[in-house]
């Protein structure tokens, strides 16, 4: 008998799994049903989410507010009796904006104001401001071929959009993004005075979204900010009529020596392997003028929320499971490396780790990070998540934060949200409370606690 059931296989997906699996598919799906009754009956995660970004608030590496978020967060895994709440050590670069930037496109007598912001990491302008011509480019090969003698002096704009018609946000992200990172350091190698790189969204609005710049080495250190859309717009419609339009900017940002900051990690210890550990994660920090909603509040409270749903459902977990809010993502990835180095220095395996740090929106998928084996034992799932709108298990990536990890072989994996949304509000002062919706949020948080679930009954 034995063998004969053993012999029987029923098709899931097109995969042929034995009958045993049958058995473990229904108290699976009986168990997920259970895990998003909970999420979505229960959940604590809006409420959180609505004390860090409105409570707590902006809280970039080194501030205040990061230091409050880290009080906050480890709270509330304590009163949700975590097995172990505890605080890692990691020192984080201490970048302050000072008061705020005034920028005017000067055409002839008439100046207009536009919303600038300094990028994270950038110099300040000499005190006054830096005033200059413009040298609008849409790549760093156009800069190039315009060579020293046209941009000494002048103001670079970079004004290449985010490609619209991408399908994917984030592709049309990556497909832009360099000249916030490294244009400064493009334009300066030419003679330039300034940088201004047009928002990375495909939006138009008056928010200048920042995001992280670094200077190259041996590059003049020039100040570099980012324009709303709709300043890009303005500058370059009137640079079309007047190539002489001056562009002028102020901004009064330094950076401090590094400061003392946390990851904050929270663990239920597993029973039969509490050396191994599955981690669930999101970025603590945010960029300081954003209550840093989607980027990456809801990562964090979804963590925090998937591990205390499966401890609510008496849950005993094979494998330790922690729930890591990860300092410093947005400049410097201090806390995703600290993470992993203490891993590796105290011998804790790490099966897999999971990132949330794509928004708080409707979840679609996992990106995955393994080998294919891995990734066809997870595509097993698939069917697990179908009722639930969670469709793509593998394309994408896992997350900037869990990425050291896997120098010790972890699988990671990134929940992939719909993305169409995201960079309205990425990096900008309306990355609020009230662009969240609870109900997404807490899909999100379930489709994790799922994730993590069967990640530790059945490893990888
Ligand atoms: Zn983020």
């Amino acid at each position: 008998m034995r063998k004969f059931f053993a012999a029987l296989s029923l098709s899931i997906t097109g995969i042929a799994l034995p009958v045993s699996a049958q058995t473990d598919f229904q108290a699976d799906s009986i168990f997920i049903r259970k895990i998003y009754d909970t999420a979505l009956g229960e959940g604590k995660s809006y409420e959180w989410l609505r004390h860090l970004t409105q409570q707590v608030g902006p809280r970039l590496s080194g501030s205040e507010g990061a230091a409050k978020a880290v009080v906050y967060t480890k709270s509330v895994m304590e009163e949700e009796h975590f097995d172990h709440v505890f605080l890692q050590n990691v020192m984080v670069p201490h970048w302050v904006r000072g008061a705020k930037e005034k920028a005017q496109v000067i055409n002839g007598k008439q100046k207009t104001d536009v919303p600038i912001a300094a990028l994270g990491g950038s110099i300040a302008t000499p005190k006054g401001g830096v005033k200059g011509k413009v040298i609008e480019v849409k790549s760093f090969q156009e800069l190039r071929d315009l060579g020293t003698e046209k941009v000494k002096g002048k103001i670079v704009f970079f004004n290449r959009p985010m490609d619209p018609t991408k399908i994917n946000t984030f592709e049309a992200y990556a497909g832009a993004v360099e000249q916030r990172a490294a244009g400064a350091s493009e334009a300066a190698k030419l003679g330039a005075i300034g940088s201004i790189t047009r928002s990375m969204t495909t939006r138009l609005d008056d928010f200048p979204h920042t995001g992280s710049m670094r200077y190259a080495s041996g590059a003049p250190m020039i100040p570099a900010a980012a324009i709303s859309t709709n300043g890009a717009e303005l500058l370059t419609k009137t640079l079309k009529a007047n190539p002489e339009t001056e562009f002028y900017f102020e901004q009064n940002c330094e950076t401090l020596p590094d400061a003392p900051s946390h990851n904050v990690i929270g663990e239920l210890k597993g029973k039969t392997a509490p050396g191994k550990y599955i981690a669930v994660g999101g970025h603590l920090d945010s960029w300081d003028f954003a209550q840093g909603a989607h980027d990456d509040g809801s990562g964090c409270v979804q963590s925090i929320e998937a591990v205390r749903i499966l401890k609510a459902l008496g849950y005993q977990p094979n494998n330790t499971l922690r729930a890591v809010m990860f300092m410093n993502e947005e400049n410097g990835m201090k806390g995703g490396v600290t993470y992993a180095d203490s891993a590796k220095s105290r011998k804790e395996t790490h099966i897999a780790a999971i990132e949330s740090d794509h928004g708080g929106f409707s979840p679609r998928g996992f990106g995955i990070v393994g080998t294919p084996e891995q990734k066809a034992k997870i595509q097993q799932w698939t069917k697990l998540f179908a009722a639930y709108g969670v469709h793509e298990l593998g394309p994408g990536g896992g997350g900037a934060d869990i990425g050291p990890l896997a120098q010790q072989g972890t699988v990671l994996l990134g929940l992939m949200p719909d993305t169409q949304r995201y960079f309205d509000y990425h990096h900008a002062a309306n990355d609020k409370f009230e662009t969240v919706s609870k109900r997404e949020l807490e899909l999100g948080a379930a489709a994790m606690a799922s994730m993590l679930y069967l990640i530790d009954k059945y490893g990888l």
